[in-house]
């Protein structure tokens, strides 16, 4: 743990840690890398090895030595220095932290795709977000795009090194009979929301994206009920040791399946849900699975 506090005290960095719109956990300061935000919507956090950071104005994300090497104008050995001096507690292991670029899109669905403008959502794209209880947080955090003439909402899917492996799109009409559709460019499923996991070798096992977005980093989408050896390995190469499982509420034999699966690599905990998808929880309800999963707050 980081004392990120004390840090930005110390540098003369003014923060937040309370109000309308910041983060739980987090501490909140103006965004150096967009700079033009004066509203403080950077958050910090201090958990793991360096933390972390994620702008929800510019979409900037990182670990605090990305933070700090921006901040101070210092290499990365002398970010790690600095940020050592400000550790409380155990994870004195220091691993190097990847450093995320922002991913880019290289191949495009549709002629029309877009990157959707939170300052311009369009009508359809804002009903299928407010029926659902997401805010536009989760456009800017997962990169979502816009098709205007196929009325579909277009979700990267990355691997943990942020490379695009396709998409999922999602009818926006209501009135599909397929409301989605998994793309991958070369045809083999792999997960969704592996470039949100921070390397902490604990994951929850969910079955859509919408579980994702609600349940937060290190979750992960079997985008279905199913996990292929090809994930297993993903899983096993970003040194997972911990997976939860947490299927909807409905699902009988596919469960045991997979779980039967994990258990012979993986330590795996059982997560039940009395009722519906974990999309549907509530935000203390999530908090508490958090909590008692990864044993800290991350947001
Ligand atoms: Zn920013």
């Amino acid at each position: 743990m980081i004392d990120i506090r004390a840090y930005f005290d110390d540098i003369g960095i003014d923060w937040i840690d309370r109000g309308k719109n910041v983060s739980k956990g987090a501490v909140e300061i103006n965004c150096p890398f967009c700079g033009l935000d004066p509203s403080k919507h950077l958050g910090v956090w201090g958990d793991y090895k360096y933390g972390g950071f994620h702008c929800w104005v510019c979409g900037e994300k990182g670990s605090l030595l990305k933070l700090v090497m921006k901040i101070e104008g210092v290499g990365f050995e002398k970010a790690k220095k600095i940020l050592d001096s400000f550790r409380k507690g155990d994870f004195v292991d220091d691993e190097i932290e990847k450093e995320k670029e922002k991913p880019v899109i290289r191949r495009k669905l549709y002629v029309d795709m877009k990157e959707i403008d939170i300052e311009n959502v369009p009508v359809i794209v804002d009903r299928f977000f407010s029926l659902r209880r997401f805010g536009y947080s989760v456009i800017k955090k997962y990169n979502l795009y816009y098709s205007r003439s196929k009325k579909k909402l277009i979700i990267p899917i990355y691997d943990w090194k942020e490379k695009l492996l396709g998409y999922q799109t999602r009818d926006l009409t209501r009135r599909a009979d397929i409301p989605y559709y998994n793309y991958f460019f070369d045809g083999v499923k792999r997960l969704y929301g592996m470039n949100y996991y921070d390397g902490g070798g604990k994951v929850i096992l969910v079955e859509g994206v919408l579980d994702v977005w609600r349940m937060g980093d290190n979750v992960l989408s079997l985008l279905g009920k199913t996990l292929s050896h090809l994930e297993m390995l993903e899983l096993l190469e970003a040194k997972v040791e911990k997976v939860g499982v947490l299927l909807d509420s409905d699902v009988g034999e596919e469960k045991e399946k997979l779980i039967n699966m994990l258990a012979g690599v993986f330590e795996v905990e059982v997560l039940e849900l009395k009722e519906g998808d974990p999309a549907d929880l509530d935000e203390d309800e999530v908090k508490e699975i958090r909590e008692n999963f990864f044993n800290k707050i991350l947001f």
